[in-house]
């Protein structure tokens, strides 16, 4: 086993067998040279043509971001500057076309790589051009992922935005690059579809013999062991019965919903089973707009998602703006520690006519859909936080209001918040990161942003106490509720619905099912008590005979 560490860019946590993407082709030769230059440049046209043409097809069979990338791939193929400037090398300098292109493209990406920062991270997408051309030079099939034929975890030294705009996500369980950055398309896209993704894994691609791989990408941290990845596998691939209906084995309803960015991970939540989506991270809709979006804009974004749940609950999250997720158009400057700076909520206060707008916007939606929408505020600390938040969200005419629990100080003022607001949420993945004054995405603090720390676990039975104390819902949406051993202490200690990725849905679901809500209860006093994660762990095996 080998655990090496990079920067998680994409949330959650994923196993499975791995699928290498393949490397590019070898660097084409500059000889022989063609004996008909002029013959030799006029096949450098047709190839990109052809290039843009397959990549604009597959534009026109997605959406969303998807369909941007792929569109904008097609058109940098058939960029008159580069096809004009191969083809001259063809004529100029009598190479053959395949290496004309290399040259051309290699010009166009090393200016954007000494550009350095965002426009560096694109230097990548014009070699994927490149080498797609090259390969329809030569007749060949082009680079990039493999035919999937089982749900895997896509390996690469780094991927193209094409490669990625279109994965399915039934079948690509999580993605990891030997390069690549944290504001690369990659792991925009791999947000957006709820893909776990770790990039810059150093030494991942040297690793010999990997079949599987144990992904987190709240950590960065990439195990690779034959044996615990099949045991997960297995587990995955026959998760038992469950029924669809999100209760204990003695009928306590405890809803298995789902976490999604857009819509096309709203179809795929609803078709793994969902019964409604706990956490619609609006936020990833606009990672990449410049400005704000119009209310037009975000109520047609928002209905998309809303649709495939009419009746069914659904829970807006407000813009969570800030650290790890910046966006362009609520900019709050340079902050030395932005992980405790303005973001979430807070930037609302700067920006109170952007959450009326937003408000306006998901209302619209709402009444669009027939979903029952909830809307929920990011990164709140107080209560007085909490009731400035519900009276805004009243007065656009939406009839719930909630907040997430992921500050401590907030879940240690769980009952003052529950008694302003419908309901709350808890954050796991921001909550442990607080709790421990552990960053998040550092993969050498993984460990105290375990789920199963006690210390986690027991502000997790506050929050739990306080709701049913006031008979007010306690969700779970942070990476903790994928977990299908921890979601019934989840539930035993109070949580009334659980969040997650769509592809855990089916698996939760039926862990849930498996015992009653006594057992479940028994199994989180014995993990509150134990004094270590592996302990925890230990003893709700020893509750639950498993
Ligand atoms: C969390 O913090 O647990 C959460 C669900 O929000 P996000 O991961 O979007 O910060
Ligand atoms: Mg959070």
């Amino acid at each position: 086993m080998s655990r090496l560490t990079g920067v998680g860019v994409s949330s959650g946590r994923a196993s499975g067998p791995v699928a290498r993407v393949a490397d590019p082709l070898p660097e084409p030769p500059a000889a022989p040279a063609p004996t008909d230059p002029a013959a030799e440049a006029a096949r450098v046209r047709p190839a990109a043509e052809a290039v843009a043409e397959r990549l604009f097809q597959r534009a026109s069979r997605v959406d969303g971001d998807a369909k941007a990338v792929l569109e904008t791939t097609a058109a940098m193929a058939i960029d008159p500057a580069l096809i004009s400037q191969a083809e001259q090398l063809v004529n100029t300098r009598a190479l053959p076309a395949p290496r004309a292109v290399y040259e051309a493209a290699n010009g166009f990406s090393d200016a954007l790589r000494a550009a350095g920062g965002y426009m560096a991270e694109r230097a990548r997408d014009v070699q994927d051009v490149r080498d797609r051309i090259i390969a329809e030079l030569f007749g060949m099939k082009p680079p990039g992922v493999p035919e999937l034929d089982r749900p895997s975890i896509l390996l690469a030294r780094d991927l193209a935005p094409a490669d990625t705009a279109d994965l399915d996500p039934a079948l690509v369980l999580a993605l990891v690059t030997e390069e690549g950055g944290p504001t690369s398309h990659t792991a925009i896209l791999a947000r957006a579809l709820g893909i776990p993704a770790v990039v810059a894994v150093r030494g991942v691609l040297g690793v010999p013999d990997l079949v599987g791989a144990i992904v987190d990408g709240d950590s960065g941290q990439v195990e690779t062991s034959e044996e615990m990845v099949a045991v997960q596998v297995a587990e995955r691939a026959a998760p038992g019965e469950w029924n669809g209906h999100g209760a204990t084995a003695d009928g306590k309803q405890v809803k298995i919903i789902a976490n999604v960015g857009s819509g096309a991970d709203a179809r795929a939540a609803f078709a793994a089973g969902a019964q409604g989506i706990g956490l619609f991270r609006t936020e990833f809709c606009y990672l990449a707009a410049d400005d704000e979006p119009s209310v037009d804009t975000q109520r047609r974004a928002y209905a998309e998602v809303l649709a495939p749940f009419a009746d069914k609950p659904v829970v807006v999250r407000t813009l969570d703006a800030g650290a790890d997720k910046p966006l362009a158009f609520l900019d709050m400057g340079v902050e030395p520690n932005p992980a405790l700076g303005v973001r979430g909520l807070r930037v609302a206060f700067a920006w109170p006519d952007v959450l009326e707008r937003q408000l306006t916007a998901i209302a619209g939606a709402a009444a669009d859909s027939g979903a029952e929408v909830s809307v929920m505020a990011p990164m709140v600390a107080t209560v007085d936080e909490a009731a400035w938040f519900a009276e805004r969200v009243r007065a656009a005419g939406l009839p719930r209001a909630g907040v997430m629990i992921e500050i401590p100080a907030a879940a240690l003022s769980a009952a003052e918040i529950l008694d302003v607001v419908d309901f709350v949420s808890i954050g796991t993945n921001d909550l442990a990161q607080y709790v421990f004054a552990a960053d998040r995405m550092a993969g050498a603090l993984a460990e105290l942003n375990d789920p199963w720390q006690p210390a986690l676990l027991r502000l997790i039975a506050t929050v739990g106490h306080a709701g049913r104390e006031l008979d007010k819902p306690v969700g779970v949406c942070g990476e903790a509720a994928s977990d299908p051993l921890l979601a019934g202490v989840l539930a035993g200690l109070g949580v009334t619905s659980l969040s997650m990725a769509a592809a855990a849905v089916p698996v939760v679901g039926a862990a849930l099912a498996k015992h009653p809500l006594l057992t479940f209860q028994q199994a989180a006093e014995a993990a509150l008590s134990a004094p270590t994660p592996t302990r925890a762990r230990a003893a709700v095996h020893a509750v639950l005979g498993s």
